[in-house]
């Protein structure tokens, strides 16, 4: 079914390139912490796409906004957001082959659902949450499930706990 990043007040839609992410993990790192003012943030990994994508409402161009930060490690991160209700949707490192979507924008458009809407249905983000993939939790402020798989940061580059 196909995917739509949309952001709080509806006026951004992003059609996305496949109908599942091709990685989906949470990350508890205090970027995503600090980004998202809540626990932890989901990410969902696309193959890299033009933004805003082909097939976009003049609205979503007219309003998405657009920032560069240094991570870290050195890495150019561009992130784009919502300029009405300031809701983070992608960032991606520059240059990059894919995408990272904020798994909570997600939605499901099929013929059930309005598609312009907040009331589709979201990504299946429990099921990660139970035996996906937890990175960074070293700075993890809530409790991991042990079915899960954890990371202390980086997922590949550091102690799997
Ligand atoms: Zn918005
Ligand atoms: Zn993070």
């Amino acid at each position: 079914m196909p995917l739509v990043a949309s952001c709080q007040c509806g006026i951004i839609r992003l059609p996305l390139p496949l109908d599942q992410p091709t990685e989906l993990y949470i990350c508890h790192c205090t970027h995503c912490q600090a980004q998202s003012a809540a626990a932890f943030g989901i990410s969902a990994c696309f193959p890299t796409f033009a933004i805003p994508p082909p097939g976009s409402p003049p609205a979503t161009a007219a309003n998405l906004g657009s920032w560069v930060r240094t991570t870290a490690s050195g890495e150019i991160q561009e992130c784009w957001f919502c300029t009405v209700c300031g809701t983070r949707l992608v960032h991606a490192p520059k240059g990059a082959e894919f995408l990272v979507v904020k798994g909570g924008s997600i939605r499901v458009i099929d013929d059930e659902h309005d598609d312009t809407g907040n009331d589709g249905k979201k990504l299946d983000i429990k099921s990660v949450w139970d035996t996906g993939m937890h990175i960074w939790c070293r700075s993890a402020v809530v409790s991991i499930p042990d079915t899960a798989e954890r990371w202390e940061k980086d997922d590949g580059t550091s102690k799997k706990l």
